[in-house]
């Protein structure tokens, strides 16, 4: 049975569902190892949620260190269909203030090493990534943030850079002169694996701060991000209720068949170690 099919990742600020009943926690092992911590199958007036905090409880991984490819299959080995993920972002552009709330439809990798595919391994395949965000759930998530009276910009796109240190100046100035809104360091290889995973994808993002381009404000401190998270978190939790009610319904986008057409490697030169790893996240192709 799937314990639940709504999942919510949690970033920087956002460890646990305040106010969520507990009704278990798992602890999952999958193919790609371990997931950042145990999901906790949460219950939010009566809807289910399986959460998993990205960087673990007491946040233990850095961004590079996070094991994204357990996380993702965790999730979708326990029938999650839907991921609504928090992240914290520096902001690119003046009109984005701290504390206000973006939701990305673009996103511009700029990772370095990290898995970033489920394929490989003797089983190559490629899936469509030019929407990376799902657009029904920016449907959903935009008039919710609306009705509690969030600032949410849309139609932003965002850089996901490595890190761990916080960008240059130059870096900065760069992103700005691509159009870029806002920048964080762990939407990526996170959206790409739900995709392939057949997973419906969005993220949420929090401004903290301005980066470091910025000539008149302060630039990020660990210490700003940290104090401006602690607000936006009560904010995130408020919105995150909102949506549980109006996710878990039928899905009419294209993420359930993203997989579908993207295996590329003849049937009898598949890699049989490989494929039983795949079953276990897209049993219906292996
Ligand atoms: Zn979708």
């Amino acid at each position: 049975m799937d314990q639940a099919t709504i999942g919510v990742i949690g970033g920087s600020g956002l460890y646990e569902i305040e106010g969520a009943k507990t009704i278990k926690e798992l602890s999952i092992d999958t193919p790609w190892g371990r997931p950042s911590d145990s999901i906790v199958i949460s219950e939010i007036e009566g809807r289910r949620a399986a959460f998993l905090p990205r960087h673990g409880r007491g946040h233990v991984f850095l961004p590079h260190e996070v094991n994204f490819r357990a996380n993702i299959a965790a999730l979708k080995m326990i029938g999650v269909r839907e991921i609504v993920a928090f992240s914290a972002v520096g902001s690119l552009k003046e009109k984005i203030k701290p504390l206000d709330f973006v939701l990305p439809d673009q996103v511009i990798d700029r990772t370095k090493a990290r898995e970033s595919s489920f394929f490989g391994g003797g089983v190559a395949g490629h899936v469509t990534f030019g929407h990376p965000f799902c657009g029904r759930l920016l449907n959903l998530i935009k008039p919710a943030a609306d009705e509690i009276g969030l600032t949410m910009h849309t139609g932003e796109t965002l850089i996901c850079m490595e890190g761990p240190a916080f960008s240059t100046k130059a870096e900065s100035n760069l992103y700005r002169s691509w159009g870029a809104g806002i920048i964080n360091m762990s939407t990526l290889p996170e959206a790409k694996l739900a995709r392939e995973a057949e997973i419906c994808y969005a993220v949420i993002c929090m401004a903290t701060d301005y980066d470091c381009w910025h000539e008149e404000v302060e630039h990020v401190t660990i210490d700003m991000v940290i104090r401006n998270l602690t607000t936006n978190a009560g904010n995130a939790k408020k919105l995150l209720k909102l949506l549980l009610e109006r996710l878990g319904k039928e899905r009419d986008c294209e993420c359930g068949e993203a997989s579908k057409f993207a295996i590329i490697t003849a049937e009898k030169k598949r890699n049989s170690a490989q494929i039983k790893k795949m079953k276990s996240i897209l049993p219906d192709y292996f």
